[in-house]
Order: structure tokens, then sequence, then C-alpha cells
């Protein structure tokens, strides 16, 4: 239901949690985060209030200056840990906003494959799909396009790669995103209000755009591919 997601330059756990703090008014029933830590990709995830996710933190620390969050409002799947997002498989760590429509398909083909599923949700497929393309030998950007050519249904994606701490991809199909500008850092958001302590501007991405995000680089491609001029905008949100 929320996503957050920083390329960042300080310890980027308890800054992932903060902005999902923001994203509460959203509603939820579980959250998330996953960070990339000298290569390593990996997550922590609690059922219930973001502060079951930050007491389960303290006890069991998450490093890296590269990372993606969530809050969940599950559509498929019931709310549990298991369920609950980032989604990873392998070297890739999902979060993901609204409904994947076809995934019931793209599950059939993946269990085709020989792949198995440990939730119950539409999101896992987008990470197991993405797998299988890194896989194949795609890289990690070339990999998360492919995947999202595949989706159908309306939603938003953040996607974070194992060994990759300075590249994010995102995408915006029928659910808003944001990207934020930061100083040598950048954000996204599903709303600009998550990444209001950290910057002030901000580009929306418009329907069926893509974005590939480094710290210091913002790519955006419409949803033919082609690059798109977004522009930067400066906003005002009372604190
Ligand atoms: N459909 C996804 C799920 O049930 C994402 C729901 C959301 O937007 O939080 O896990």
């Amino acid at each position: 239901c929320g996503i957050v997601g920083v390329l960042g330059t300080h310890e980027v756990a308890p800054i992932l949690v903060e902005a999902l703090k923001r994203l509460e008014y959203r509603g939820y029933d579980s959250a998330g985060i996953a960070t990339v830590h000298k290569g390593d990709l990996d997550r922590r995830r609690a059922v219930g209030k973001l502060v079951n996710l930050s007491d389960y933190l303290v006890k069991n620390p998450l490093r890296g200056k590269s990372g993606i969050g969530h809050t969940r409002w599950a559509t498929h799947g019931a709310p549990s840990v298991d369920n609950a997002h980032p989604h990873k498989a392998g070297p890739v760590a999902v979060v993901h906003n609204g409904i994947i429509e076809n995934f019931r398909d793209l599950r059939a083909e993946l269990a085709e494959a020989g792949i198995q599923f440990v939730t119950e949700t539409d999101t896992e497929t987008v990470a197991l799909i993405t797998q299988r393309y890194l896989e194949d030998g795609l890289a990690p950007v070339d990999a998360a396009m492919k995947t999202l050519s595949r989706l159908e249904g309306a939603f938003a994606l953040a996607f974070l790669f194992e060994g990759e701490d300075d590249l994010m991809i995102a995408a915006r199909k029928g659910s808003p995103l944001a990207i934020g500008h930061g100083d040598g850092e950048m954000y996204v958001g599903s709303d600009a209000i998550a990444l209001a302590p950290m910057t002030d501007r901000i580009t929306y991405l418009e329907e069926g755009d893509s974005a590939v995000i480094t710290r210091t680089s913002l790519v955006i491609r419409n949803e033919s591919g082609e690059i798109a001029n977004r522009k930067i905008k400066t906003i005002h949100i009372d604190q």
C-alpha cells in the first residue's frame, strides 16, 4: 500500500521506517524493508504496526545505505510475515502497491518451469520472474524492464538487487510514484509526503513510466521505452 526507497549516504533502515510512518495514513496490515549491504540483499518484515518492525530491527539490525520499504494492505494472501513485502527471489527484492491482474497466468508459467512459491501473493510472481531473467543472463535493468513488460494491472513497483548498492528501479502503472532528488541521494515514495523530511524536489512518474535510479542519475522511460523528460518540481509540504 505504501512504497519507499532510498539510495542514501547514511544507514538507511531507520530512514525507511520513518518514511513508512509518513504513509501510515493509507492503512496497512504488515510492513518490511530490504537493504543492500556489502553487496548482500537482506530483509526484515513484521505483521502489524510499524513499531513491530522497528522492534524487530532493534534485535535483528539491517545494515546498508540503499533500501526499499513497504506497508502492505493485503489483496492476495492473508496478512502474514511470509506474505509481507519486500518479496525476495534470490538476487532481487520487490515492493509493490496494487494488483498484478495476470498473476495467475504468470504463476502457472512459473509452476510449469518447476518454480516453487513461498507466498500466496501476486507480488511474489514479479520477484520470481525477474530472478528467472537474471538467471538467463540479463543485467538487472534489463531483467526488470522485461518483467515489467509482462505485467498487467494497476501497480507501483520498486526493485533492489544483490550486488548493486547504487541501483533502484521503479515503475508506475495506475498507482502513483514520486522520485525525490537529494544531495548525492535519491528517493522513491508512493506519496511525496513520505520524502518530505529528505527533499522537496520531486519528479512524478507518469502512467506507464519506468525509472532507472542511481544516487546521481535518474533515467525515465515512457511506456513505449522512449526516454521521457519529466520535470523536477519543488513541492511544499508542511512537515
Ligand atoms: N497485491 C499486493 C499484496 O497483496 C500488494 C498490496 C498493497 O498494495 O499493499 O501483497
